[in-house]
């Protein structure tokens, strides 16, 4: 048996301390991702630094937005009253990513920090860059049907699985960070990282930085926000491709601010800057936003396993946009999500 500590720290500034200063310690936030590595081998920590009590708790409305405590319960944000009128996509992605029990558990900062979902990754007796590096991939040539299409390597073809990271991603969310200098300021698009030689790096916090919030800015884009899931059941299944949008119209039907993300996709949340750059100032129409996905997929590699994300990206990117404007081609059905897409 391995020994464990355990501390619950008053402070976070404690909490960071204590993480900081021991290679093997790590944060505890809802422990609904670590405790399961725990138990599986996959972490072997010395120490577990509690954070789940800090008061970090609260949902604030600010003069540029809002901001999210990194405890705020997945549950919670879903249901809170200003996110869901202000950033209603990133209120969808919380409440499609895994069961009503484990958003009531789950935090903030720990849904955007947990690990891939790679079947090889979970199991200790297989070849894992990412869990032993140098080791090999046993995805390469294996159960592949989850793998990345852009952004892999050789060393790792795993997807980043969290549903809200790919929401917050889309409307240009930022992570507040507590370090032992003090606190910065990290862009989502910035947070994760692409596998390269070193899958076993997945994020660009160092160890024992804190996220203690994350800051929405509030923009009529994000208002005009959704987000559409793909995946083998309704419920507790995680994403084989997802889509987070928002847009808006300008007078002449076309596209005057657009924000593209993809979950499912990469090691990290894809923002699709191709296809929102193709979008803009064209009439969102189907083969439109075909040939947007199709620029975004220039550099994807698709294998046999893989292969099927190609028109589910295509449909989904079609089903989030024809949400938002009530349908595509003047063949809206009314309805829409939001009252006047303009
Ligand atoms: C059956 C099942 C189905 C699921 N389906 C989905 C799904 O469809 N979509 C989805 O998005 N998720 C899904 N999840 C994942 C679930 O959402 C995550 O386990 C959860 O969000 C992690 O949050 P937590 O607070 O429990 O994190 P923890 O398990 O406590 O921590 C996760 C990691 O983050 C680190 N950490 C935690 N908080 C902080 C912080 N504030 N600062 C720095 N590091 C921190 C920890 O050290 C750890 O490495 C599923 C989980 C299960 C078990
Ligand atoms: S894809 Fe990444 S996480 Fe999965 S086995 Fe390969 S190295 Fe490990």
């Amino acid at each position: 048996m391995r020994p464990l500590t355990y501390a619950a720290p008053a402070t976070a500034a404690e909490a960071v301390s204590a993480v900081r200063g021991d290679p093997q310690a790590r944060f505890l936030g809802g422990g609904t991702n670590l405790v399961d590595h725990l138990k599986l081998g996959v972490s072997t920590p010395g120490r577990l630094v509690d954070i789940s009590r800090l008061p970090l708790d609260t949902v604030e409305q600010t003069e540029a937005g809002v901001r999210i405590g990194t405890n705020v319960r997945n549950s919670d944000l879903a249901a809170y009253p200003l996110l869901r009128s202000g950033w209603p996509g990133v209120s969808r992605a919380l409440l499609a990513g895994a069961s009503g029990q484990i958003r009531n558990q789950a935090t903030t900062g720990g849904n955007l920090l947990q690990r891939t979902r790679c079947v090889y990754f979970q199991d200790v007796t297989t070849p894992c860059n990412k869990r032993e590096p140098g080791s090999g991939c046993s995805a390469l040539e294996g159960y592949g049907r989850y793998n990345a299409v852009l952004g892999a390597s050789e060393a790792c073809v795993a997807t980043h699985p969290s549903d809200l990271a790919v929401a917050l991603t889309a409307l240009d969310a930022v992570v507040v960070v507590l370090g032992s200098d003090g606190e910065r300021r990290v862009p989502m698009v910035e947070l994760h990282t692409l596998p390269g030689h070193h899958p076993e790096i997945e994020t660009t916090l160092s160890h024992g930085e804190l996220i203690t919030a994350v800051e929405l800015p509030a923009t009529p884009l994000a208002r005009r926000s959704t987000y559409v899931k793909t995946r083998d059941r309704a419920s507790y299944a995680f994403a084989l491709v997802s889509v987070a949008a928002a847009v808006t119209l300008d007078d002449d039907g076309a596209v005057a601010d657009i924000a593209l993300a993809w979950g499912g996709v990469a090691h990290k949340p894809w923002r699709a800057a191709r296809a929102e750059a193709t979008l803009r100032g064209r009439r969102p129409d189907e083969p439109a936003i075909a040939a947007a996905v199709e620029k975004e997929l220039r550099e994807a590699a698709f294998g046999p396993h893989t292969a099927y994300k190609r028109p589910l990206l295509r449909g989904a990117t079609t089903e989030a946009l024809s949400r938002l404007l009530g349908g595509l081609d003047g063949k809206s059905d009314g309805t829409s999500e939001q009252e006047g897409a303009r």
